[in-house]
């Protein structure tokens, strides 16, 4: 029997979200398409319970599972050269952080981290999140034109002296420039702690610095650029391995499944493929096609552009704010989030800027003619003021000529 037989509710649910994925376009950074192997590697393999600390297994019938994490440990390692020790077992990035902080950090330790109005993430400070509870943390800023200080951030480290500096974020248009955080770390006595969960995909193919051999310790999730499922990894020097290892479990976690570590593995062989070269040089070109024809229409973007996979769009003196335009464009299939730019004169609920990717997009199939048409659509529903119900049956028609992976069409 199958769900819509056994559960019509439930069903519908999940068959409407299937057609609303398959009309529209996902222009949310963080989001993206994994492989029918990928999925069908975390559906597949079977739900048993093998909390292990790699030496001792907790429960019988762990036959097959030890050998699915060392693979997921031994193709992850090869996908960062210079990189000692990984952990494969973190069920998110907010967890895989908390991991390495506790790892290498005790309470109240400094954390020198980008603020989170500035393209930061929660789990690198936020007042309400456990990093900003069990933490002192001290944020370095984006200038007034989206870029990186790098004076700015070695004279606060010098003076604050954090135990440990984070370079990363999720909202960045930027690179983070390893080479100098690592000395910056080193002159000033402070861990260096990368995350590169949005841009991972970048690092893997070159087209981003890679945090290593500079960075004490890294956190990258796996459901982004890496085009995995759901899931995080945990990287650090060999000298702290069982540290990391305790951390993650029993520290914070108890039970990563085999399912998680299975889908895991194959996402990483996939990412050694040259095919996933030419998707992130697709990725890159289409991100860059989006900010031109962008340009070219009259916005204007943090940082005047891009240097990832992302761009913001800053609306300050436009008749719109950031929860206005996502809402427009939502409704003519069109997701991409609002986001707060640098001083942003308003809170994160509304904000000044909307956050486009195009890591979805790509997988998808689309080129730098359809990122082209995207910017038009956009300028027509936030700058023309057309109506969305116009934009979604073109947003739809192209939508439907390019079918999700793994959903079918
Ligand atoms: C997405 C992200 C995370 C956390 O990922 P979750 O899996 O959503 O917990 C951590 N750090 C950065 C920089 C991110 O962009």
């Amino acid at each position: 029997m199958s769900l819509k037989h056994t559960d019509p509710q439930a069903y519908a649910l999940l068959e409407r979200e299937c057609r609303f994925r398959a009309e529209s376009f996902d222009l949310v950074p963080s989001d993206n398409h994994p492989s029918p192997s990928v999925l069908e590697a975390e559906r597949m393999y079977p739900l048993f319970y093998s909390e292990n600390d790699g030496r001792n297994f907790y429960y019988p019938g762990c036959v097959t599972v030890k050998e699915v994490e060392e693979l997921a440990k031994a193709r992850a390692l090869a996908l960062f050269p210079g990189a000692e020790h990984v952990n494969v077992k973190p069920t998110d990035g907010t967890r895989g952080n908390e991991a390495v902080y506790r790892a290498l950090l005790r309470n109240g330790d400094t954390i020198l981290s980008l603020g989170l109005a500035d393209g930061g993430h929660l789990s690198h400070g936020l007042k309400w999140n456990y990093s900003g509870q069990d933490y002192k943390i001290v944020s370095y800023e984006v200038t007034s034109d989206g870029r990186l200080d790098y004076d700015q951030i070695r004279e606060l480290a010098l003076r604050e002296k954090p135990k440990m500096i984070i370079a990363g974020g999720s909202s960045c248009p930027f690179q983070f420039d390893f080479a100098t955080f690592g000395a910056i770390a080193k002159e000033s006595g402070a861990l260096l702690h990368a995350d590169i969960s949005h841009f991972v995909g970048l690092v893997i193919t070159g087209h981003h610095p890679s945090p290593f051999p500079f960075a004490d310790s890294m956190m990258t999730t796996v459901q982004k650029t890496l085009k995995g499922q759901k899931g995080a990894i945990a990287f650090c020097r060999a000298s702290e391995a069982r540290n990391l290892d305790r951390s993650v479990f029993p520290g914070v976690m108890a039970h990563a499944t085999g399912a998680q570590l299975l889908a895991k593995a194959v996402a990483f062989a996939e990412a050694a493929q040259p095919s996933f070269k030419t998707y992130i040089d697709r990725v890159v070109e289409n991100i860059q096609a989006l900010a031109s024809e962008f340009l070219a229409c009259g916005f204007k973007l943090v940082a005047g552009g891009t240097k990832t996979h992302l761009l913001i769009l800053d609306l300050r003196g436009m008749s719109m704010n950031g929860k206005e335009g996502e809402a427009k464009l939502e409704a003519a299939g069109l997701l991409a989030n609002k986001q707060l730019v640098p001083k942003d004169p308003n809170p994160p609920t509304i904000t000044s800027g909307i956050r486009f990717g195009s890591p979805a997009v790509t997988a998808r199939g689309l080129g730098p003619d359809d990122m082209r048409a995207i910017a038009r659509w956009v300028k027509r529903l936030l700058l023309d003021g057309e109506d969305p119900a116009r934009v979604r049956e073109e947003v739809k028609a192209l939508a439907l000529r390019h079918p999700v992976p793994g959903l079918g069409s």
